[in-house]
Order: C-alpha cells, then sequence, then structure tokens
C-alpha cells in the first residue's frame, strides 16, 4: 500500500528532524553553561615573515575544553551562531584577546592580534562602541586589534558594512577579510570599503606546487597589491610553498609549518625560541 508507507515515511522524516532539533537545542545549552563554566579557551597562531622568521601578528582561534575533550570551532561556531550566543561568546572572544594582546604588550611584544568576527556581531548595533570599551578596559592599543570578517559579511546592505568599517577605520582598528577567494561577493567592494588585508584561503595554497600550478594564488597577490593592502597566505604547511610565495611577493604566512594554534604558555614559549634564534 503505497499510502500507508508514504505515511510511514513521513513519520520517520519527521521523528529525524525532531530529534536533530533536540539535539540542537541540548548543544546550546551545552555551550551556555560552557560560556559560564569558563570552558572555553583561546589559542593562538603566528602570522610569519617568510624571509625573516619574525613573528607579526596572532590570529585568536576558539576551543572548547570540554569534558570529553577538546572540541573545534567549527563543531560549535555554526551551533553558536544559529541561536544568538555567539553574541555573548564573540564578547568573550574579544576580551580576551585584547587582554592577552596586552599582556604580551607588557612582556615586550608590539604585535597585533586578529579577532575572528561572525556576522551577527558584525551587524550587532553599537559593535563599535562594545569594542571601544574592551579596547579602554584592557588599554589595548587600537592598532594591536585586527578584525577578521568573510567576503560573505560584506555581501549585503553595502551603506551598513561601509558604516561599520569606515568607524573601524576612525577608530584605527586593522580588518582583514578572511578565506578571501572563497565567498561569492563582487571584487567591488575593495574598492568601496576600508579594509586593509586580504588573506588568501588555504584551499588555494594547498596543491602548490605539486597539484595547482598557484595561478589563483598569485591572482590574489597581485590583486593585494593593486589595492594596496597586505597579503597574507593561509594554511602554509611546505617549504615549497614558502618558495613559491616568496617568489611571488607574498611575505606573510599562517600555517602549520610555522606553527599550529598553541595555548599562551606555548606560544610564549615559542615566541622566546624565535626572538633566541633571530639574535
Ligand atoms: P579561520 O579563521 O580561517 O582560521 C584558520 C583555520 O585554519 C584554523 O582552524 C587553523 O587551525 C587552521 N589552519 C591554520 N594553518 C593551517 C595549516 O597549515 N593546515 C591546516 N590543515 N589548517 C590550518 P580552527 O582553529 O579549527 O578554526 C576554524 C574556523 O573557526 C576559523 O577559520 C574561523 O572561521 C572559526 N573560528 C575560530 N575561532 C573563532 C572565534 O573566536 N570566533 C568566530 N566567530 N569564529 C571562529
Ligand atoms: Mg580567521
Ligand atoms: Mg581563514
Ligand atoms: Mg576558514
Amino acid at each position: 500500500n503505497v499510502k500507508a508507507n508514504k505515511g510511514r515515511r513521513f513519520e520517520f522524516y519527521d521523528k529525524d528532524i525532531n530529534s536533530l532539533s533536540i539535539q540542537k537545542y541540548e548543544m546550546q545549552n551545552k555551550l551556555r553553561n560552557a560560556l559560564s563554566n569558563q570552558e572555553f579557551v583561546l589559542y593562538y597562531q603566528p602570522q610569519v615573515d617568510m624571509a625573516t622568521n619574525q613573528i607579526l601578528g596572532l590570529e585568536a582561534l576558539i576551543r572548547w575544553n570540554s569534558s570529553n575533550g577538546m572540541v573545534p570551532p567549527a563543531s560549535f561556531i555554526p551551533i553558536a551562531e544559529e541561536s544568538n550566543l555567539i553574541i555573548p561568546l564573540g564578547e568573550w572572544v574579544l576580551e580576551n584577546a585584547c587582554e592577552f594582546g596586552k599582556k604580551l604588550q607588557s612582556l615586550g611584544y608590539q604585535i597585533p592580534i586578529a579577532v575572528n568576527l561572525s556576522m551577527l556581531q558584525f551587524k550587532a548595533p553599537y559593535i563599535g562602541e562594545l569594542i571601544q570599551s574592551i579596547l579602554t578596559r584592557t588599554q589595548l592599543p587600537p592598532e594591536l586589534l585586527e578584525l577578521e570578517i568573510t567576503e560573505g559579511i560584506l555581501m549585503d546592505n553595502e551603506d551598513e558594512c561601509e558604516a561599520i568599517l569606515s568607524e573601524f577605520h576612525r577608530m584605527g582598528i586593522q580588518v582583514s577579510i578572511d578565506d578571501f577567494g572563497t565567498g561569492y561577493s563582487s571584487l567591488s567592494y575593495l574598492k568601496k570599503f576600508a579594509v586593509d588585508k586580504i588573506k588568501i584561503d588555504r584551499s588555494f595554497i594547498k596543491g602548490i606546487p605539486h597539484y595547482d600550478n598557484g595561478t589563483i594564488a598569485k591572482v590574489i597577490i597581485e590583486l593585494a597589491s593593486n589595492f594596496n593592502l597586505q597579503v597574507i597566505a593561509e594554511g602554509v604547511e611546505t617549504p615549497e610553498q614558502i618558495d613559491f610565495l616568496l617568489k611571488n611577493n607574498c611575505h606573510i604566512a599562517q600555517g602549520f609549518y610555522y606553527a599550529k594554534p598553541l595555548d599562551e604558555d606555548r606560544l610564549l614559549t615559542f615566541m622566546e625560541k624565535t626572538k633566541r634564534d633571530m639574535a
């Protein structure tokens, strides 16, 4: 009986959806508890001058230190973004990254810290005021804070984006475009918006030079130079990639070749070692 079958299938499907939304709901609760129990931690990945090995910047990357082990952001950021939880979570990230930046400064390291901003955070009313109050509270100079946004964020409502980016610019904060080349936005925003830096997505670095001749990476480096933007390569893992990038005028890299994202103590050890090696 076709009809009965259909009915059963539908029921089954319906139950699946239900358990999925219950799972999501439970996950959101867990994340909320994790936030109040201080279970999140920031790791930092160095951004390195490939010619000198000097550390030029750090990117803050969140992890959840849960009772079941360390959870990567890909497993919970999307869920936090679906609820409004990304707002308080993002504020926690900003505050802690700025505090750490200040600590580094007091240790003699003048290194900007990059923080990833979600769409909801970027478009939240008073994002400028929020960041200003965090900078004031932590006493981090604005030029030591960088905000990473993706092209997708800039896709709708150009006027609104322009206003927010100009405000960041006036405050003296750096802005970079993350995962550059993977979004669907038009390139015209590079001319229109106050951005400082583009980060070549890992997918365009990955196969160089064995499976990929680096054409897209080259075009992005050229584009950055034409717009007077800094350019950094994400996901650099091999000396061949470094050779290629240096030859093609990209000097800054972030990737496992230099360091994985590290907790504060390991990062400090890495920075001290780099300083010793350079001296
Ligand atoms: P992203 O901002 O593009 O960060 C770079 C990601 O690439 C990091 O993954 C980093 O560990 C990874 N990566 C860096 N170098 C290499 C490499 O050489 N090889 C490989 N295979 N991977 C490399 P992670 O930490 O898992 O973060 C994933 C994404 O989660 C980030 O991508 C970002 O979109 C998001 N995210 C992380 N922290 C935050 C946060 O505090 N707030 C928000 N809104 N999003 C965050
Ligand atoms: Mg990023
Ligand atoms: Mg990226
Ligand atoms: Mg990414």
